[in-house]
Order: C-alpha cells, then structure tokens, then sequence
C-alpha cells in the first residue's frame, strides 16, 4: 500500500481525490483476464482496463516483443530519421484496416490522434482553397479526449466548463434517447431520421465553412451510447453531399470491440480519417495513429506551399509502441481474437440482457464484445447508485466501469463463457440487493 506521503503526492487524473484516497484500490500485477492487488487476489476484468487490452493482460508474446525492442533501440526521432519498425507496421495497419485507409500517422494517445486529425483536416481544407472551411461539428454526449481540439468537439459539457474558451464555431449533433429504443438488441432504431439533424446544423450554419464532422462510432466514455441503424451511413451522405470530411473516432472501437477489425467495418462505413489509440498496441505502450484516405496526404502531399503537414510529436513512431503494435496485430492473426470474440458476442448479448427487470434497471445496450446497464438516478445524487456497485464489484473480485449511473462493460476479447458467467452473476446478485 502506498505510504500517506506518496498519497498526498500523487494527483490522480479524473478521480475524485478525496473519496478515492479514502479508500483506494490498488492493482499490483496482471495476466490474461484478471488484475491481481498486493495480496495476490484477483479481479476479474471488465473492463479491459480502459477498453484497451482486447488480447489480455501481459500477453507474453507482446511482452517478448517490446522486451527485444528495448534492448535494439530505445528511441530514434521521427523527424528526420525511419526506423523498420515504424514502416513495417504501418504498413501492416493499413493492411488489417483492408486497405480502406492510404496512410497512418503516429501519436502517443488517443487525444493526440483526435487534434492531429482535426488539424489535418483543416490543412487539407487550406491545401484545396477552402480555407474558410474551420467548423467542426461534434455530436451530443461524444468524448474525445483531452487535447484542446477533442475537448472543444467533444459533447459532454463537464468535461469543458473547467477550461473554455475553447475552438471556436463548433456545434453539436443531438443526441436523441429514444424510448422504444430501451432494452433492444444490438442497434436501436430510427438512425436516418436522427442523422437528419445533420441538416438542421448545415442550415444554420452557412455549409461552406463546416469542415468536418466527428463521431464516436459508438460512444463509449458517455456510457455506451449505440448509433441507431442507418445513422452513419446518413452521415456520410450528407458529407459527400456537402463537401464535409467525416472523422470516426474509434479509440475505443477499434482492434475489435464490435468483433470487427473497426467499426467502420461492422457499419460498413469508411470515414476519411480515423482516430484510434487504446488496442493499437494492446494497452502496452501508450500509442494513437490516424489514418487517412490517400486523398488527404495526396492534397497536402502536392500543396504548392510545399508543406505536406507541419506537425508531429517527440515520441511519434516509438520503437517499443511500434513492436508492441507489431506484436498485438501478430497476437490477432495468430490467435484468431476476432473470430473468437464474434463467437462470444450472442452469449454476451444473452447473459446482459438477463439483468433485466432487476430493481433500478433502467436499459441495457449492447454491440460485439460492448455492453451498458443504465440505472436509474437516486434524485439529487447523481452516479451514486452506479458508483455503489462499482465498489462492491470491485470488493468482491470484478472490475467494471461507471459513467454517471451507467455501468459500462468492455472485456479483454479473450474472455470465454466462464468469465461471461461469473461477471454476470456478480453483477445479478449485487443488483438484486440494492443497498437504497
Ligand atoms: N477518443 C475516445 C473515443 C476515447 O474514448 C478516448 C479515451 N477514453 C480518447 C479519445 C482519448 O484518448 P487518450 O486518453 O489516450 O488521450
């Protein structure tokens, strides 16, 4: 246990300081499906830590990997110099993308990822004399990260109250919870009539300076919110339509949440540019990459300004994230993750929606290996009564995650019916006896 004075100097990012302190959990080690605390006692994993450990904790052949990487070449600038792992995995990422993607530029996190994509966009508009095109267009309850860019585009208003001024001449797509839509299977209804709203936001504003829309495929930070059937696909024809570049977030979608290698490719839709971070290199080493259509790099490639993209960062390319994302996408084909998760997901699906009709269940969403139990508020304290299972999952050896009274479910991928099994009856005895 940390000692008092290792307490007060360690500001944890996000949590509630005080209460947390109070009583912390602390993980020590982890293999596989579970984490393991000081004691050797261990929680299984719901959450694959935050969404982005699809192919299991210290994974021996990622961590072999980054290991022999370590002892080759620790750093090499990407400025002005390549090394072959950097090469070698894009490459090898615009493959498992199947080619829907012309290049992949590196950061170090996912909130990096989404500021690169946001000012390639606006580098591209620039590079075809659209330079007045500078609005972004966001949507309802997305999260984005942290960077000035993603948190400006980003729809959860606490998250930015903190900090504004912020990116100007950003809007926002509504976010419509629709009743029918509560307790279905897989996608809800009614996406066209909701992506509509896009319309509503290209009247307003005049079209020829909206730059480009960016959704989270499915938005996971805000508590697992599922893009109703048809509302992508709408999207992207009205961007066609009016000139807008489309940008998907999948930081926490992609590497095979849904079972697919992205979402775009369960939706079967193909953004521009892409953000993801998180799986690329299975949690390992903190990594991010955009991809973009050829098109982008194309633009900006043939610029008369001569500039392709004035930007990049320190660690951009990193030798161990470029093994470790080597070795995670090896881990993948290998050991077929994909193919097993598309084989959990019914099962899941199954033993999620078995919670319903306990006390307080207000809906329960799910898509691939992605679930959410939504509970209802106690008036007045707000993520209370999820909080309260959180911490008695956590006590009694499950991981899970809360956003307000949402309890949001991601496993590593490698999880069996075993592991669907005990989380759920976890979860079904802790609901059946709610503590208020
Ligand atoms: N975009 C999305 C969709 C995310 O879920 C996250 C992180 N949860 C981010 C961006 C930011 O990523 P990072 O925390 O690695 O900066």
């Amino acid at each position: 246990m940390p000692t008092s004075a290792q307490m007060q100097a360690y500001w944890m990012p996000f949590t509630a300081n005080r209460d947390y302190k109070q009583a912390p959990r602390i993980v020590a080690s982890a293999k596989g499906m579970y984490y393991y605390d000081e004691q050797g006692r261990a929680i299984l994993d719901g959450t694959a830590g935050l969404w982005c450990v699809p192919a299991g904790h210290s994974h021996p052949k990622i961590v072999e990997a980054v290991q022999q990487a370590i002892a080759t070449l620790d750093y090499a600038p990407a400025f002005q110099m390549g090394h072959p792992a950097a090469f070698e995995f894009a490459e090898q990422l615009i493959e498992y993308s199947g080619h829907k993607f012309g290049q992949v530029f590196y950061t170090n996190s996912g909130s990096e990822a989404v500021d690169t994509a946001m000012k390639m966009v606006l580098a591209y508009h620039r590079a075809r004399g659209e330079a007045q095109r500078t609005r972004f267009i966001g949507r309802e309850r997305a999260y984005h990260g942290v960077g000035f860019g993603g948190m400006s585009v980003g729809g959860l208003p606490a998250n930015r109250k903190q900090f504004g001024p912020l990116l100007q001449g950003v809007d926002y797509l509504r976010h419509t919870a629709l009743p029918e839509n509560r307790f279905s299977k897989g996608l809800p209804q009614h996406g066209a009539e909701l992506a509509d709203d896009l319309e509503r936001l290209i009247q307003l504003h005049d079209v020829s300076t909206i730059a480009a829309v960016i959704v989270e495929p499915v938005s996971g930070s805000a508590g697992v919110i599922l893009p109703p059937a048809g509302y992508l696909q709408r999207l992207r024809q009205l961007c066609d339509q009016h000139g807008i570049l489309l940008i998907f977030d999948e930081v926490i979608t992609g590497f095979g949440r849904l079972t697919t290698p992205f979402a775009s490719d369960y939706f079967g839709v193909t953004p521009d540019l892409m953000t993801t971070a998180k799986g690329l290199t299975n949690g390992v080493v903190p990594m991010g990459a955009v991809f973009s259509h050829p098109k982008i790099y194309q633009t900006l490639a043939d610029s008369p300004a001569g500039i392709e993209f004035f930007h990049g960062y320190t660690y951009s390319g990193h030798p161990l994230a470029c093994a470790a994302g080597l070795a995670t996408l090896r881990v993948f084909k290998e050991e077929g993750i994909l193919h097993h998760a598309a084989g959990m997901a019914a099962y899941w699906e199954t033993a999620l929606h078995s919670l319903k009709g306990l006390p307080h269940v207000a809906d329960i969403r799910n898509l691939g290996l992605i679930g959410a139990i939504e509970l209802e508020t106690v008036p007045g304290k707000p993520g209370a009564r999820a909080m309260a299972v959180y911490k008695k999952a956590f006590a009694e050896g499950v991981l899970i995650r809360t956003t307000g009274d949402i309890i949001a479910l991601s496993p590593p991928l490698i999880l069996d019916k075993s592991h669907i099994d005990v989380l759920f009856a976890k979860l079904h005895d802790i609901l059946a006896h709610p503590e208020a």
